[in-house]
């Protein structure tokens, strides 16, 4: 297939016209990510050099053709700087920074000389394809094991870039040099579409580039979902999972529950004269105690224990494969932790009362167990505030539900620990 010079010039006006548009859409879309924002911008300067090439090719002009290439460079460069942030390896800004710098300085020395047009081609070739290589090796290596939709496209995306780039860098290594270039367009043609102008070869880019930005715009997406779904699972106080993802994960542990029957085991913690803490030493103060004893808790607890914060100064943690007095080692390690946890000016320490419950048998809703395992736990969280607070107490050890308690005086756990 052979296009003439005009028809490139439309396509190519037309085509980057649009790209830079969304790209420039994007860049506010997708300004909640920090690599989707690099990544729009980043087309935005590829879509600007493309229209610019566009405009050299149908005036017959090479006076944008140098800042072509430089946006086209510092485009590739920024899309690049973007997949590193993606993934959170290193992002080297300063050998990309040098690498911009570099083909600036050899476009501002060569322009004008007779053979500059070629060194500023086989330049920008050259880095081109080194940088569609550096992106193609870290979306490799980084990106292997998760799933994504947006990564596979890239990953396409920049090899048919490296392509273009390695058969342009080839091609423009057998220009003839000085002035064998009949005509400004000729260069500017050749700078960013590999083969000779007019060759099939000017699809590739077209392609790439939009491949790359589909690609970019889904995996900016993946990442801002993800990141929305996890915030909605979270406490923002504390870290842990709140009520509603801790009350999704009980509902899954007990499906598994009535599948496999390995015991569940629940702890429902509570910290012991929390109004008082808030009372004596103010709302900033009862907050950091409440993110302490989450740290306490989450430092206890196995990787497959589930712990949630339940609303106030209450918390859950669910413990999978774990019977009662299996629990009770982790409730020991809660109570322990906790009470490490100094209060302000020195009132003493924190301390949180636990009970302890575990699953039994019961063939109603895994809705139903679920609450009647978190209703057990609940009526042993009492009873360990009745006898004393700083303990736990397992449902299994209760005779029947006390009626009342006699609270502890402020700040000062019972001394007798035993349980
Ligand atoms: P007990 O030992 O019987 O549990 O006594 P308590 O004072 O801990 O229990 P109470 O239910 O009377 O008080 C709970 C307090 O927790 C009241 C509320 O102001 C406080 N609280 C709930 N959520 C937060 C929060 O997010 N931050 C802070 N600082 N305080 C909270
Ligand atoms: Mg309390
Ligand atoms: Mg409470």
């Amino acid at each position: 297939m052979h296009l003439d010079q005009q028809t490139i010039a439309v396509v190519m006006m037309v085509f980057f016209s649009s790209t830079l548009i969304i790209a420039a859409g994007l860049v506010f879309a997708l300004r909640a990510s920090e690599a989707g924002r690099l990544w729009a911008f980043g087309h935005v300067l590829v879509s600007a050099a493309g229209l610019a090439l566009g405009i050299c090719v149908a005036s017959g002009t090479g006076q944008l053709g140098m800042f072509g290439a430089l946006a086209f460079v510092v485009g590739w460069l920024l899309i690049y700087h973007g997949v590193r942030v993606y993934y959170g390896v290193p992002a080297h800004s300063a050998a990309l920074v040098g690498a911009g710098l570099i083909v600036l300085v050899l476009m501002a020395t060569t322009s004008g000389t007779p053979d500059g047009a070629q060194l500023v081609l086989r330049s920008v070739y050259g880095v081109l394809a080194l940088v569609s290589l550096a992106t193609l090796a870290t979306l490799a290596r980084a990106g292997r094991g998760r799933r994504s939709i947006g990564a596979p496209l890239v990953l396409v995306a920049s090899l048919v870039q490296l392509a273009t780039q390695l058969a342009g860098f080839s091609h423009a290594m057998h220009l003839p040099v000085a002035g064998a270039t009949a005509g400004a367009a000729a260069v500017p043609l050749t700078l960013f579409f590999a083969g000779p102008a007019g060759s099939a070869w000017v699809l590739a880019p077209l392609i790439a580039t939009l491949l790359g930005l589909f690609g970019f715009t889904v995996m900016a997406m993946e990442q801002i979902i993800a990141h929305n779904e996890s915030g909605a699972r979270m406490d923002a106080l504390t870290g842990l999972l709140n009520r509603g993802a801790l009350e999704m994960s009980a509902l899954s542990l007990v499906a598994r529950w009535q599948r496999d029957g390995q015991p569940l085991a629940c702890l429902v913690i509570d910290i012991d004269y929390f109004k008082q803490v808030n009372d004596s030493f103010g709302h900033h103060a009862g907050d950091a105690v409440l993110r302490e004893v989450a740290h306490a808790l989450d430092n206890s607890r196995r990787a497959s224990d589930v712990a949630g914060r339940y609303g106030g100064e209450e918390f859950c943690v669910l413990c999978p494969h774990t019977d009662e007095h299996q629990a009770s080692a982790l409730a020991n390690r809660v109570l322990r932790k906790v009470r490490a946890i100094e209060l302000p000016a020195g009132h003493g320490h924190a301390s949180v009362s636990i009970g302890v419950a575990q699953l039994r048998g019961g063939t109603g809703s895994k809705e139903a167990l679920w609450r009647t395992l978190f209703a057990d736990a609940d009526r042993a969280l009492y009873h360990a505030k009745a006898h004393g607070r700083d303990r736990y107490v397992l449902a299994s050890s209760m005779a029947a539900p006390l009626a009342s308690a006699s609270p502890a005086p402020l700040l000062e756990p019972e001394p007798d620990l035993a349980r």
